[in-house]
């Protein structure tokens, strides 16, 4: 096997790039177990908007900040060479096995990582009416890596991809099927790299193998979705067409009565941008209480605010009707795990979510809720026939994973061997 067992993992915003270099070689005593360790991560920010920042964290130093103009994401990209090369671990370095991109929406087509050619870009170009905000900074930051390293494999992992196996009658909406046909109408799910990444967590935290399991994966971050996973595969998740479908977000209202787009426009007066705009950005617990951050909406309950608990009830309510939809879809729940900002830090959300649910054999416990860590833990009672989890989602992992399983296997392909992908393995 060769010594290249680093992957660069990047996630192109239109005005942003976070990146993470992971050694595979590392966190595991073989690659092929699925391992894994961060020698350095960080972000460009404001990048094409006059003064940009560079934050970067090597695992062996002290972090480094500096301001200056990233006119565009080339600039960004060169930015963070300088940053890796300044700490030995230079993106020309042989040790550097390949670059893998998040990439947002795979529509019907790429329902796995993809080893990044000219015809995929072109086909993710063909994507973009799907996902108009994020493929298209995907795409630049896939032309602009593979213009720093030609030579180098980069792969595209989707965030829709685990959710491609979903049954369809949970895919399709109840709508004219040639309509929908005609215009890629369906759900497609989102998060999935983190819905893959925490649901196997979950199992191997119950000592299980992911195929015996059925786990309700809650990721509540500013963004928030739910899935049901059942052996391994999903089955339902919240996001459908756009990630705006489901759970209360920070800025998303989530689930609504489609009319309420007609309404707005004919008896409201607002355009389709402006309506755009109100759901994605100006709804969810901004919209309702004029705060996003649950850490604010807590403190605010506390002071007996009236808004603040109103958009606290409605978030939860909505997360209680798809634990109990997902457990129905699935008849046997093994688990629950909650993840990101929201779902790895409040107890309180976690708490109320599942308050009151003992007769469906899920019991909290208290102080177990109650107890800050970093890493994957149980919270549920030991009377609980349901394990409740908290499992930090770590994406970028997922994703490293993922590319080094997939140039893995194409180096096996190339010289005939066979060779087991990570997930194919004890992860
Ligand atoms: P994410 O999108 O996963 O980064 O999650 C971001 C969100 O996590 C923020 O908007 C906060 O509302 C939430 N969050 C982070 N820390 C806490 C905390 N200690 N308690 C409650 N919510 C938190």
């Amino acid at each position: 096997m060769s010594d290249a067992t680093r992957v660069l993992v990047l996630n192109s915003g239109s005005s942003s790039v976070k990146y993470q270099l992971i050694d595979m070689a590392w966190g595991s005593p073989r690659p092929e177990a699925g391992g894994g360790a961060r020698l350095a991560s960080g972000i460009v920010e404001r990048i094409g908007e006059g003064q940009g920042r560079i934050k970067h964290e090597p695992a062996r130093h002290a972090p480094r900040e500096r301001y200056e103009s990233f006119p565009d994401h080339a600039g960004a990209l060169a930015a963070v060479a300088d940053e890796l090369a300044a700490d030995g671990l230079g993106l020309d370095s042989p040790r550097l096995a390949a670059i893998g991109h998040r990439t947002v929406h795979g529509g019907t087509r790429f329902t796995e990582p993809t080893l990044i050619t000219d015809e995929v870009v072109e086909e993710l170009r063909e994507l973009i009416p799907l996902a108009p905000l994020h493929n298209p900074a995907n795409i630049t930051g896939i032309e602009v890596a593979r213009k720093l390293r030609p030579d180098l494999p980069q792969v595209a992992v989707f965030d829709t991809a685990f959710h491609a196996g979903m049954p369809e009658y949970a895919a399709r909406y109840a709508i004219d099927r040639a309509v929908a046909d005609a215009h890629q109408v369906r759900r497609y799910g989102f998060h999935g790299t983190s819905h893959q990444y925490v649901s196997r967590r979950t199992a191997q935290l119950l000592g299980k193998d992911p195929e015996a399991v059925n786990v309700i994966v809650l990721h509540l971050g500013n963004g928030a979705s739910a899935s049901a996973v059942a052996g391994g595969r999903c089955v339902d998740t919240s996001m459908g067409l756009t990630p705006l479908e489901g759970l209360v977000m920070g800025t998303r209202s989530g689930d609504l009565d489609p009319a309420v787009v007609f309404h707005l426009h004919r008896v409201g007066g607002m355009s389709i941008d402006e309506i755009d705009t109100l759901l994605n950005r100006r709804s969810g617990l901004l919209g309702l209480c004029g705060d996003n951050d649950m850490r604010e909406i807590g403190r605010r309950m506390a002071e007996g605010d009236d808004a603040a608990r109103l958009a606290f009830d409605i978030y939860i309510h909505r997360l209680r009707k798809y634990i109990g939809g997902y457990y129905a879809v699935m008849g046997r729940v093994d688990a629950i795990a909650f993840t990101a900002g929201v779902g790895e830090n409040s107890a309180a959300v976690r708490e109320a979510a599942l308050a009151g649910m003992e007769p469906l054999g899920i019991e909290l416990d208290s102080v177990r809720n109650a107890v800050r860590g970093s890493s994957p833990r149980l919270i549920s009672s030991d009377a609980s026939r349901v394990q409740v989890a908290v499992v930090p989602t770590d994406e970028e992992l997922e994703i490293a994973q993922q590319t080094f399983s997939v140039v893995r296997r194409s180096e096996g392909v190339m010289h005939g061997k066979t060779w087991n992908a990570p997930n194919e393995l004890e992860r």
